[in-house]
């Protein structure tokens, strides 16, 4: 067992480092035993493969990714971990640790430099205060990876994961399947973490599609997503009218068009037919 899941350990180790949680980083770190070795067989972190980490914490999915992978890159906002890093990792000869903000981070050139020719995934323990902003930023900068498989708030977890067309689908459904094919794998309960969030989480892999399913262009199929959602509660010609402040009579057109009902609602729609309303579109 890896013993830095260890609650005593983890304990000693960051008295010893004078360590206090930070909220605002979203610092909650795994007690679970059983979850990091999970979440990195998960991954697809194995022989003859990269993995970058973000947010490692004290080191414990670290730790499994580094006993899976060629080589592990970690990226830890926080600069009071790094010590606390060189020691929980110092067993592990095929680690980097990164003192970056990964939303600051050009990734793309990351794995170029450090993963030449490889296979690369992606893992983490998400700060939830930036779960949407990393996992759109993991897809929308087209790295060359083959899944990212991150923890994430529970009810995140459900709605990624929703199929497209369902009532629990929403706007980030339908971004992250243009890009992935996302899959809910298992639920971690609040008290798996230290100190204990208030709510449940789960694990989420996406697995990114090499091509995205439809092929409209991509700015106005955002464009439509984005408006369609805005309202969730209007029809989509309501919806679509203001949100891309296009006159209704148009917007009808363009709807009948793209045979979709006009008192439709967005989250009963599927890509096809945001790609066709995004088709016919006037520049
Ligand atoms: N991986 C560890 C675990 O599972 O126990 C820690 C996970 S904790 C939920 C999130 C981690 O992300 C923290 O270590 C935090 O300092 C780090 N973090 C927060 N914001 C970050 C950012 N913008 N870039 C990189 N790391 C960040």
């Amino acid at each position: 067992m890896n013993r830095l899941s260890d609650i005593g350990t983890i304990k000693d180790i960051l008295s010893r480092h004078g360590f206090t949680f930070s909220k605002s980083l979203g610092q909650n770190f795994l007690i679970n035993p059983t979850v990091c070795p999970r979440m990195a067989e998960l991954s697809g972190a194995a022989p003859g493969v990269g993995a970058i980490e973000i947010g490692p914490g004290i080191g414990v999915l670290t730790n499994e990714l580094c006993a899976l992978a060629d080589k592990v890159v970690a990226v830890e906002l926080d600069k009071r971990l790094l010590p606390v890093l060189d020691e929980t990792l110092a067993e592990h000869d095929n680690v980097k640790v990164i003192n970056a903000d990964v939303l600051e981070l050009d990734l793309n050139k990351l794995i170029a430099r450090e993963f030449p020719g490889m296979e690369v995934v992606i893992c983490a323990n998400l700060p939830y205060y930036i779960t949407s902003p990393v996992i759109m930023k993991l897809l929308e900068d087209r790295l060359p990876v083959t899944a990212v498989t991150v923890m994430v708030q529970k009810e995140a977890a459900q709605r990624i994961c929703a199929p497209v067309g369902s009532r629990e689908s929403g706007a980030v459904t339908v971004s992250v399947n243009y890009y992935a094919e996302p899959s809910l794998q298992f639920y971690v309960s609040a008290g798996s973490f230290m100190p204990a969030p208030k709510v449940d989480s789960a694990v989420i892999r996406l697995d990114i599609r090499k091509e995205p399913p439809v092929g409209a262009d991509e700015k106005k199929f955002f464009a439509v997503v984005r408006a369609a959602f805005s309202q969730r509660r209007k029809v989509i010609s309501n919806s679509l009218s203001s949100g891309l402040s296009v006159g209704k009579e148009e917007i009808l057109r363009i709807l009948e068009k793209s045979g979709v009902p006009a008192n439709a609602r967005a989250e009963k729609l599927s890509l096809e037919d945001f790609a066709a309303i995004a088709d016919n579109l006037r520049d």
